[in-house]
């Protein structure tokens, strides 16, 4: 499809996330290669590949935690580059999760869940933490509330973090490897709370490499090596059908 296409306002399914020929590199290593990708809104993306192939950076492009050199990426109509403005909207509207959690370990969980409420969206703190509240019943901890996160399991941090991450309002949710960190019996306790946040209509774009998750809830599946987007299809085009023989390799290496 034509880039004009695929931004024309008639298309029922206007991209929410657009991202055209994006290169970047890391002074002499180039880790992202032409690559497109369109996402459209309440689409739930799952990025696969082995490690090292730009996942990650691909990721943080789309929130402008890492900047791209040439190309072009637009979130929810708003183009990324340079404009302190641009950056502003960009971390409202898009919510990330990462590996290793990144709670602040001297805040309490409705501490580090209200913070960005109160500081950027300059909610009052008694609206803040009614909110803070809520999104900690949905990933099912309210009672941890006034605790430490140094005083929760993994899979509990992890909730937080998705708590806190929504109680921005985001229009998006990124996450990266969310369960790689945590002890088995913790991983399905996260996967079913992401679960739940993608039935509940969240644009999503989680890199992982849970392929009962990827099953369960992708719409399409991304799978990247060396900096490329290799093939993108629906989970089932994905694992009973790979096209190349990279994707073959990939699956016979995790599945
Ligand atoms: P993945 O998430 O798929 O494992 P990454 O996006 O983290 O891959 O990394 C892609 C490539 O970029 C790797 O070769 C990695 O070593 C390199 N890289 C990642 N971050 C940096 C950085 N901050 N500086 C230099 N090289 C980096
Ligand atoms: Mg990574």
């Amino acid at each position: 499809m034509s880039l004009a296409a695929r931004q024309s306002p008639d298309l029922a399914n206007d991209p929410v996330i657009t991202l055209d020929r994006v290169n970047k590199w890391y002074g002499s290593l180039h880790v992202l290669r032409d690559v497109s990708l369109s996402i459209a809104e309440r689409e739930r993306i799952v990025v696969c590949g082995p490690s090292g192939s730009g996942k990650s950076t691909m990721i943080r492009c789309i929130n402008r935690l890492e900047t791209h050199q040439e190309g072009r990426i637009v979130v929810d109509g708003t183009e990324l580059t340079d404009d302190l403005r641009a950056l502003d909207t960009i971390r409202r509207e898009v919510g990330m999760v990462f590996q290793s959690f990144n709670l602040f370990p001297h805040l309490t969980v409705l501490e580090n869940c209200t913070l960005a409420p109160i500081w950027v969206r300059k909610m009052p703190k008694a609206e803040a933490e009614e909110l803070a509240m809520e999104y900690l019943r949905r990933v099912r901890i309210p009672e941890q509330a006034k605790k430490y996160p140094g005083q929760l399991s993994g899979g509990q941090q992890q909730r937080v973090a998705i708590a806190r991450a929504l109680c921005m309002k985001p229009k998006i949710m990124l996450f990266d490897e969310p369960t790689s960190a945590l002890d088995p019996e913790m991983i399905k306790e996260v996967l079913d709370t992401m679960i739940e946040l993608a039935e509940s209509g969240m644009t999503m774009v989680c890199v992982t490499h849970e392929m009962g998750f990827a099953r369960r809830v992708a719409d399409r599946v991304v799978f990247m090596d060396r900096g490329e987007i290799v093939e993108i299809g629906t989970p089932h085009d994905m694992f009973e059908n790979p096209q190349t023989e990279r994707l073959q390799l990939f699956l016979s290496q995790i599945l």
